[in-house]
């Protein structure tokens, strides 16, 4: 049973939320006109690629001559490290995060007082898009430190005047006990961390529904429509998605709604366009591609034409919950981290899709890539379920083939299954990691 009540969402800023497309685009260009400016009169980096694009901030004149612009990369970002691109005077800054850089060099991010309060702004519409009150507490256990998931759901909750609780992950005793004890309305956090909590309930012995939590903003890792009914049916909550990446701003870039249609874009800050990954042109409305965010008003580190890579489309009809700002569809995948095996392109969630829907097995699952011989090879790990796994006894092999068919069906190659025993897998208690390529491509 669902503690979530409709009733309770609204919308925090429906002068910006509700806007006509009209006067949001005239809104946008202006400020575009004026970052642009701001860019190449701050930042050496965005002055030389200007300057080697031929263009000029005086030829910005509509929305569309914002592809005059050149892209900036995750690259440019790593040789910009640590502070490079920042547009603002070392004295305006006030905070700074910090991408992981497990890939690389991390990318370093200034936020000044203005752009802590836009990101506030920006998770306080979330926030009260799930329902949210001045009068509620929000458990926060997404991470804090350099990482600024933990941070901007913590800003948006006291925007609205809610208590935050700052849990950060890990300890998940405590965690439960705090859920229990010192009842949040809400929870924030990655969701397969979330099934975790969950799962570690009913480990206990108690039934996750018997918390008090109604909903919450779940997100900084991939997931799907299977993952979201699991954790809804678990706690009996509203799990909105929501979206973000710290070049940007952190999460509340964009943010789903009660109507589960896509998150809205914060298009007043955040000016998106979905692109060819590999021509780099500008799609058609509707059209699936990677998605680029220019940032229109931040004054610490603006972004202009970020590419993000990570694949969505947008849906620009109007959402029946009122708002009127674009939509992006859940994240289907990252341009560089789909595996290619055997020629063939597969999205990890693709696979997590056929292994939520079925029953017998855990939300914990591992995919290993390697290349034994010559050839690739996926192994998917799974973990049959605590309750299956006492109630009955299986054929085990036949159950192993009857995933292995149902991934094969999905991705269109074959695969090795592995079932594992109940809780042998690896849980997150931040980001989880399911993929493992072993594969070496020197
Ligand atoms: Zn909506």
């Amino acid at each position: 049973m669902s503690k979530f009540n409709e009733e309770d969402v609204y919308i925090f800023n429906p002068e910006r939320e509700c806007m006509s497309r009209e006067d949001l685009k005239e809104l946008q260009l202006k400020r575009l006109q004026k970052v642009v400016k701001y860019a190449y009169e701050n930042v050496p980096f965005y002055q030389n690629s200007f300057d080697k694009a031929g263009v000029k901030p005086e030829d910005i004149k509509s929305l569309e001559d914002i592809q005059l612009l050149p892209f900036i990369t995750k690259d440019d970002l790593r040789n910009t490290y640590p502070f490079d691109l920042q547009a603002a005077p070392k004295e305006d800054w006030v905070e700074v995060h910090s991408t992981s850089g497990t890939t690389g060099i991390p990318t370093v991010v200034a936020y000044t007082q203005n752009d802590l309060d836009i990101w506030a702004e920006c998770t306080a519409r979330g926030l009260a898009s799930v329902g949210v009150h001045k009068n509620d507490i929000v458990n926060v256990a997404y991470g804090f430190g350099l990482f600024t998931g933990g941070h901007g759901a913590q800003y948006g909750a006291q925007k609205i005047g809610a208590l935050a609780v700052p849990m950060s992950s890990g300890n998940t005793q405590r965690q439960m006990n705090f859920l229990k004890d010192f009842p949040a309305d809400f929870l924030c956090c990655t969701p397969s961390y979330a099934l975790y909590l969950a799962e570690s309930f009913e480990k206990e012995g108690i039934d996750p529904q018997s918390v008090p939590l109604k909903g919450g903003l779940y997100g900084a890792e991939m997931w799907t429509e299977e993952i979201r009914a699991k954790l809804e049916n678990k706690f009996g909550i509203s799990a909105q998605n929501i979206y973000g990446l710290t070049e940007v701003i952190g999460p509340g870039v964009s943010t789903e709604c009660h109507i589960k249609d896509g998150m809205h874009i914060a298009e007043d800050h955040f000016y998106p366009e979905i692109i060819d990954p590999n021509t780099l042109e500008v799609l058609p409305e509707g059209s699936e591609g990677e998605i680029v965010f220019t940032s229109l008003t931040k004054t610490g580190m603006p972004v202009i034409r970020y590419r993000t890579k990570d694949i969505t489309s947008l849906k620009y009809d109007k959402c029946d919950c009122g708002r009127t700002t674009v939509r992006m569809s859940r994240i289907t995948g990252r341009s560089d981290d789909m595996l290619k095996v055997k020629g063939v392109i597969v999205f990890p969630k693709q696979i997590e899709e056929v292994i939520m829907k079925m029953d017998e097995l855990s939300p914990a699952y591992q995919i290993i890539v390697s290349r034994p011989g010559i050839l690739d090879m996926i192994e998917v790990q799974v973990e049959i379920d605590q309750a299956t796994f006492k109630d009955s006894i299986i054929d085990l092999e036949g159950f192993k083939h009857k995933i292995a068919k149902k991934i094969k069906e999905a991705i269109g190659i074959g695969v090795k299954v592995t079932l594992a025993e109940p809780y042998s897998l690896p849980r997150s208690e931040g980001k989880a990691v399911r993929v493992i390529d072993k594969r070496d491509f020197s």
